[in-house]
C-alpha cells in the first residue's frame, strides 16, 4: 500500500497500517440486539486503512473499492452530518472519537478491503474498526470500548439500529476459533470446533433494497414482544430472558406476526448453547441440524431470507459431505454459511455455484472461513494482499 499512498498523497512519511476482519456468524442470527448469544468466526477477509499524518490541516479519505477520495478541513469535521455515503462510516468513527475526548489529528487514510460489501460478512464493522484504530493512531483504547465506540458509530451516524456482534467480533476474533459472546454482559469465550469439518461462505451476489428498512422493523418487532412478554413475566428486560417454554405460554396472547418473531429470537439464543455442546461433544450431525433450524427459523418465522438464500441452502443440504447451511448476518442477500468436511469443499463449490448459475444466472462467490485473529496494527507489510 505504500506506493500507490505516496503517489495519491505525495508522502508516505509516518504511514501506519491497521487490519480490522469480517465475519462469518456460525449461528445466532438476529439475537445480538436482543442480548441473546452469536457465535462468530472473524475471516481472514479484512479491511486494510494506510494512515500517515497530513501536513495541511485536512482530513482525506480514499477507498480502493470505491475509487473515491473525500477531504474536510481537520476543524469541520465534528460538525458534519450524515450523507447516506460509504464516508458515513468512518466519520461516524472520528465523531465518536471525539465525543469520547480524542482529538483528532490531520491524516491522510487509504483504505484496501477484502471483505465484500454489503454481502453479510460485515464489511461496515471491518471499516469502522480499522478507522478508528487509524484516527488512534497508536493512543490505546480497551478492546471492549473500541467495539461499543464502533457500534456507536454505525446507531448514530450511519443511522443503523445495529447490535454489538459485527464490531465485537472484529475487535476479538481469534485464529482456529469461533467466538461465543453473550450480548448481555459483554464477555466471551472461544470455541475450538471439532478438526473434522470446516465452514465455507456462499455470496447470492444480491442485497435486496429491504435490507435496512426490515431491520429497523424487527428491531421494534422484538420489542413489542417484549412488552407481551413482560405481561406474564415482568422482570423480562428483553428476549433473551425468557425459555423457549415461558414464551410459548405468552405466544398465544400475542399478535400472530409479533408471536413468530418472538419465536425465532428465544429459539435461536437456546440453539446457539445447543451448538457449542453438540460442537464440544463431536456431535457434527446435531450441529448441522441446529443450523439448518436456524434457516427455517429465519425464513419462516422471522422472514428475514430471500429465494436466493434459500436456494444456496437447499441446495447445499443436497451435497456430498454437508452438515448444514443457514443464511447469515441480516438477511434479504448476502451469503450462506455451510458446515462440511474439508475434503468435500473443492466438490461442494463447483457444484453449488454451478446449481446456482442455472438458477439465477449470477455465478456466487464462495470464501473459506478460516477463524482468524481480530483487529491490530499490522506489522509485517507483507501480509498485506493486493489491490482488489
Ligand atoms: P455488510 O456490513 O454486510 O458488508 P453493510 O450494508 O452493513 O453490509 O455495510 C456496507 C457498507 O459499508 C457499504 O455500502 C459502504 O458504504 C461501506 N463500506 C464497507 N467497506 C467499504 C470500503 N472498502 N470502501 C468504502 N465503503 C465501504
Ligand atoms: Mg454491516
Amino acid at each position: 500500500m505504500i506506493e500507490p499512498f505516496r503517489e495519491r498523497f505525495g508522502s508516505a512519511e509516518g504511514l501506519r497500517v491497521f487490519r480490522a476482519p469480517g465475519r462469518t456468524n456460525l449461528i445466532g442470527e438476529h439475537t445480538d440486539y436482543n442480548m441473546g448469544f452469536v457465535l462468530p468466526v472473524a475471516l481472514d477477509l479484512a479491511t486494510y486503512v494506510a494512515a500517515a499524518p497530513s501536513r495541511d490541516g485536512k482530513l482525506r479519505i480514499y477507498s480502493e473499492h470505491r475509487a473515491e477520495a473525500m477531504e474536510w478541513d481537520i476543524d469541520a469535521v465534528a460538525a458534519l452530518t450524515p450523507q447516506h455515503h460509504w464516508s458515513d462510516y468512518p466519520l461516524g468513527v472520528a465523531h465518536e472519537l471525539i465525543a469520547a475526548g480524542f482529538a483528532l489529528h490531520p491524516a491522510n487514510l487509504m483504505i484496501r478491503s477484502t471483505v465484500p460489501e454489503g454481502s453479510g460478512l460485515s464489511s461496515s464493522a471491518a471499516l469502522e474498526v480499522s478507522s478508528a484504530l487509524a484516527f488512534l493512531n497508536g493512543r490505546t483504547l480497551e478492546p471492549l470500548e473500541l467495539a461499543k465506540l464502533c457500534q456507536r458509530a454505525e446507531r448514530n451516524f450511519v443511522g443503523m439500529p445495529c447490535g454489538i456482534m459485527d464490531q465485537y467480533i472484529s475487535v476479538f476474533g481469534r485464529e482456529h476459533s469461533a467466538v461465543e459472546i453473550d450480548c448481555r454482559s459483554l464477555g466471551h469465550r472461544l470455541v475450538s470446533l471439532p478438526a473434522e469439518i470446516t465452514f465455507v461462505a456462499v455470496n447470492t451476489m444480491v442485497k435486496h433494497a429491504l435490507a435496512g428498512s426490515a431491520y429497523k422493523d424487527r428491531v421494534q418487532e422484538c420489542a413489542a414482544a417484549v412488552k407481551g412478554v413482560q405481561t406474564q413475566f415482568p422482570e423480562a428486560q428483553s428476549l433473551r430472558d425468557v425459555t423457549p417454554e415461558q414464551f410459548e405460554q405468552v405466544a398465544p396472547t400475542l399478535h400472530e406476526l409479533i408471536a413468530r418473531r418472538g419465536r425465532h429470537v428465544v429459539t435461536e439464543t437456546a440453539r446457539v448453547g445447543r451448538f457449542v455442546d453438540a460442537s464440544s461433544r463431536g456431535d457434527l450431525s446435531g450441529m448441522g441440524a441446529l443450523m439448518v433450524q436456524s434457516h427455517r427459523s429465519l425464513q419462516h418465522d422471522y422472514e428475514v431470507s430471500c429465494a436466493e438464500l434459500d436456494f444456496l441452502v437447499d441446495a447445499a443440504l443436497k451435497l456430498e459431505g454437508v452438515f448444514g447451511s443457514r443464511m447469515t448476518g441480516g438477511g434479504f442477500g448476502g451469503c450462506t454459511v455451510t458446515m462440511l468436511r474439508p475434503d468435500a469443499v473443492a466438490a461442494f463449490s463447483r457444484d453449488i455455484a454451478q446449481a446456482y448459475q442455472q438458477q439465477f444466472a449470477v455465478i456466487p462467490a464462495i470464501y473459506p472461513c478460516k477463524p482468524s485473529d481480530g483487529a491490530a496494527e499490522v506489522k509485517n507489510f507483507e501480509t498485506i494482499p493486493a489491490a482488489q
